[in-house]
């Protein structure tokens, strides 16, 4: 057989070393595994009502979760599902679960019944925790799978209450015999290409994660103890269940909970909490760039700003920063199938390293990152955009029951491919210039364009439809439609785009329909949607 020349791969590290990371506890074990040095301090803080959970609290209402769980019916292994807002019952749902060595599948409350129902059955979900308001999303669901359901703040008939939850005996918890690769949490992702789909984290992988970020002499993201880190963002997405809750909890430091995005509430939370760190997206770092009510409230106590989950442009950046000069101001890069956290401000470092405008951080410790050129697989050296892929124990395990998606996303190498373009500078700087992958992103929210491409192609007055994103000042980006009508359909774009704000949550609605004869394809059938995306950026359309 030939020889094949094999060409060295050109692989980033962590300009930090590698740490120790405890990777066979459990989670909960692992986020408690400080527990007796920071018992009595707070915990969680209900920014709505001002109640305190400490840490004891909070620990032995997890165990009693787990315990109620189990009571009724939950096994090691099954899942259940989070339909919450930001509130202390999802943490303690969540912990309580992982104490059980069952799974949450986490999900948008804002969804519609039919988007709930779609992720509570691929998941299997076999209990929902959820609010009053929000059981008539799942009740159909619910009754047809015999599915119990529980609300966190009242009963609704056929709903438990989540107070009788935690009258079970923590004592009567067995011991449950958890393997690092069990999986903890099911968010739902579209990842690169297609439908979304559960990506299965694992007790290690997120144990990882956290560590990548928080635990060392000198970690990626310093947290310590007298932190106060606000939790606006929605802990169903796995930015803020990693990067706050497990984060924060892992450092025993007190997290905010903030129910619901208002500016002046959140400024008001800063100044009355004394926050420190303040993890945000970029619409949000908008928001307070523009806010004239900054000037009338103390935000000195915040250390950290750090923004994810999107691209955030350096005049934005700038005009934030401004609003906080005592701060750090810098970025973090997720994405949820890699665990989330590849790269990190290192600026937020205990012993900090300058910050560069516009750079999403430098890869976490305890991993790998390259670049890859899309069209010939090769690793590139630096200053040159490709392809970033991250290999490490904090990647997900793979799409629950998609083998096929798995093996698209990571190759046989372990290495995730992310379907986003970069590159890595001198200074080991990661800069994220473009995106290959389908994926949409409405401040932050995900928007897969096959699910409402499925939708559109399922009206009989449509014959095909191609759905990409269009820029957008306050949202990022916004999903449009190309749509091919039906011989002699008279559809109109009012028509369609109420056809599918009935179907899906605000952040999927399409903001324009352009009619065209025929969507570009190539050969093979896929939309080329390079060609559509350069229409809009043309006004060609
Ligand atoms: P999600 O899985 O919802 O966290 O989305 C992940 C995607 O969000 C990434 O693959 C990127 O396309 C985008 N993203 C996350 N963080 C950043 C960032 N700091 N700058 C630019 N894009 C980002």
């Amino acid at each position: 057989p030939q020889a094949e020349l094999q060409q060295e791969e050109i692989i980033y590290r962590s300009k930090l070393p590698d740490i120790y990371i405890p990777k066979h506890l459990p989670l909960h074990s692992y986020c408690f595994e400080n527990l007796s040095n920071v018992a009595s301090r707070p915990c969680l803080i209900n920014g709505t009502t001002g109640k305190v959970y400490t840490y004891a609290e909070v620990e032995l209402t997890a165990r009693r979760v787990a315990s109620g769980l189990k009571k009724l019916g939950i096994q090691q292994h099954h899942v259940i599902m989070l339909l919450l807002p930001n509130t202390p019952e999802f943490v303690l749902s969540f912990l309580g679960a992982s104490f059980l060595g069952a799974i949450a599948t986490t999900a948008n409350p804002f969804f519609t019944p039919a988007e709930v129902s779609k992720q509570a059955k691929a998941s299997n979900a076999r209990l929902i925790i959820t609010q009053a308001i929000y059981v008539e999303k799942v009740k159909e669901f619910a009754q047809d799978n015999d599915v119990k359901v529980i609300c966190i703040d009242s009963a609704p008939e056929g709903c438990l209450h989540f107070s009788e939850l935690i009258q079970a005996d923590e004592t009567d918890l067995p011991q449950v015999d958890i393997a690092p690769d069990d999986i903890v949490a099911l968010p739902y992702s579209s990842g690169t290409t297609g439908l979304p789909k559960g990506v299965m984290l694992t007790h290690k992988g997120l144990i990882t994660s956290v560590a990548q970020q928080v635990d060392g002499e000198n970690p990626n993201l310093y947290f310590h103890t007298e932190d106060v880190i606000l939790c606006t963002l929605p802990m169903f997405h796995v930015y803020a269940l990693n990067s706050i809750m497990l984060c924060g909890l892992r450092a025993g430091a007190a997290i905010l909970i903030m129910q619901k995005f208002e500016i002046g509430l959140l400024l008001e939370l800063i100044q009355k909490y004394k926050v420190t760190i303040v993890p945000i997206v970029p619409p949000i770092v908008l928001a307070i760039a523009k806010s004239s009510e900054t000037d009338k409230y103390d935000l000195s106590s915040v250390r950290v700003v750090k923004s994810g989950a999107a691209p955030l442009g350096k005049e934005l950046e700038d005009a934030v920063r401004a609003k906080f000069p005592g701060a750090k101001l810098g970025q973090g890069y997720g994405m949820t199938e890699a665990g989330p956290v590849l790269a990190m401000c290192l600026g937020f470092a205990k012993e900090p390293f300058e910050i560069k405008s516009g750079t999403c951080g430098t890869v976490v410790r305890n991993a790998e990152m390259k670049i890859v050129d899309p069209d010939t697989g090769s690793s590139l050296p630096r200053n040159q955009a490709g392809e970033i892929c991250i290999r490490g124990d904090q990647i997900m395990k793979g799409y629950l029951n998609d083998t096929d998606a798995t093996a698209r996303t990571i190759d046989k190498d372990g290495w995730l491919h992310t379907g986003d373009i970069g590159y890595i500078d001198d200074d080991d700087e990661l800069f994220i210039v473009d995106r290959l992958k389908e994926l949409i992103k409405y401040k932050g929210f995900q928007v897969a364009p096959a699910e409402l491409e499925a939708m559109l192609i399922a009206h009989p007055d449509i014959t095909d439809a191609a759905v990409v994103g269009m820029n957008d000042m306050a949202a990022g980006e916004v999903p449009v439609a190309f749509v091919v009508k039906s011989d002699k359909s008279e559809i109109s774009e009012d028509e369609i785009k109420q056809y599918i704000s009935k179907q899906v949550v605000f952040y999927k609605r399409i903001s324009r329909v352009f009619f065209m004869e025929a969507i570009p394809k190539a050969p093979s059938g896929k939309i080329l949607r390079k060609e559509l995306r350069a229409k809009l950026a043309n006004k060609n359309y």
